[in-house]
């Protein structure tokens, strides 16, 4: 028997990046993961996300490789897991009504074509074909990405964390530290004895970094995705939809449907900035998606509180050991819900086997320092 003694790792953060690692930890021998999460998993940005897997809107070229090696990556995870996590394959279909927009996703498709994403201009019959209840009004552009997906981020990471000890309603406060590394995890009460220490606490990463002098500055990037009551089934193919903005200036509305028959609808980009968690709103982005799917009825609007992205400072993600702390691993991303199954099966290397991942190049914390 082999006498090599276990790596006790502590994950700071339930949401779905440190759920992903703590499953792929967990599959190894001599390896302890312990997840301390201040609420119950799920209730950070991840329970707000609109939960669009996809590679469509991410520059440059290694960002886009990033986002979607991990997209391809989904398959294989929900295989492993072997559970419901309400993965939604079928594409993502968009379309513009106005000129420059139009000639703009031509173009965002053709660089998308040329980096390999199964992406493709299609015709209104097309549309038709794939969504016969859509209403999509003047058509200048559409288009469809086959490969993206949607999952439920709760039942995701409920799944991930059946295999770790999940402490909830547990705050870290701080760390004990010695000769320049983290020894223990502190919170109010406890301490928890570790070799290796994971912030993947979303946007408090920056002030819990911060109790371990590690600067990971954010920028504040709130969001809104309101939820539907179930109605009837108004995508049939689609994952997700993208509409264009209507004459009353609003901007583009993304609208996905869920197993339950429930609808999440957000507005603008997957970076746009939104604070209005008013019933008014909600009952507006509904008006608006009916006027494209006139079959989601009489179903009513349940507005949801503003979600904050992580979102570090210049956009991309931050993954890896720390200079200043070398046993003090960051996971902090926007677009963690597409890079989930990338960032936990790799982070697991770096955390497990000291690999440094090629891939990560580009996003290592030190181009903060
Ligand atoms: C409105 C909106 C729409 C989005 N749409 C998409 C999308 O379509 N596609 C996509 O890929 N991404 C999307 N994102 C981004 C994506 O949701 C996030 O990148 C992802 O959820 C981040 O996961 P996380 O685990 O890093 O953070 P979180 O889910 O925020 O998890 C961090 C956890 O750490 C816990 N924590 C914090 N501090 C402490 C502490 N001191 N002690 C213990 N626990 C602590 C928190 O309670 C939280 O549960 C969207 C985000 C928002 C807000």
């Amino acid at each position: 028997m082999s006498s090599t003694p276990s790596l006790r790792v502590i994950i700071v953060g339930a949401g779905i990046i440190g759920a992903s690692l703590a499953y792929y930890l967990s599959r190894r021998s001599r390896i302890t993961v312990t997840v301390l999460e201040r609420d119950v998993p799920g209730t950070g940005a991840s329970g707000h996300s609109f939960a669009w897997v996809n590679a469509f809107g991410k520059d440059p070229g290694h960002y886009h490789s990033l986002n979607r090696r991990s997209l391809d990556m989904w398959y294989r995870l929900a295989h492993q897991l072997d559970t419901d996590i309400g993965l939604h394959v079928g594409g993502e279909m968009r379309w513009e009504n106005q000129r420059e927009p139009a000639e703009r996703l031509k173009q965002r498709i053709r660089q998308l074509q040329h980096w390999g994403y199964p992406c493709r201009l299609i015709s209104r019959e097309e549309m038709m074909a794939l969504e016969p209840h859509l209403s999509p009004g003047a058509v200048l552009a559409a288009s469809f990405s086959e490969a993206d997906l949607h999952v439920e981020t709760d039942a995701f990471i409920n799944a991930c964390l059946r295999h770790a000890v999940v402490h909830p309603h547990t705050t870290v406060t701080g760390f004990v530290k010695h000769n320049g590394r983290i020894t223990a995890v502190k919170t109010a009460d406890a301490e928890f004895p570790c070799d290796v220490a994971v912030l993947a606490s979303g946007v408090q990463t920056t002030e819990l970094a911060a109790l371990a002098t590690v600067s990971m500055p954010q920028q504040r990037s709130p969001g809104i995705v309101i939820k539907t009551t179930p109605c009837a089934e108004v995508l049939h193919n689609v994952a997700v939809l993208h509409a264009p903005p209507d004459d009353e200036g609003c901007q583009h509305l993304h609208l996905r449907q869920l197993a339950d028959g429930s609808l999440r609808i957000g507005q603008g980009t997957q970076e746009g900035i939104n604070r209005d968690a008013s019933q008014q709103h909600a009952d507006a982005l509904l008006a608006r998606a009916k006027v494209y799917l006139p079959d989601i009825g009489d179903a009513a609007a349940i507005p949801t509180p503003v979600g904050y992205r992580p979102m570090p400072l210049d956009g991309f993600p931050v993954l890896g050991f720390t200079s200043a702390v070398p046993n003090l691993y960051v996971a902090l991303m926007h677009s963690g819900v597409t890079l989930a199954p990338l960032v936990g099966e790799m982070a697991a290397l770096e955390i497990a086997d000291g690999a440094r991942v090629d891939l990560f190049a580009p996003y290592r914390p030190e181009r903060f320092v």
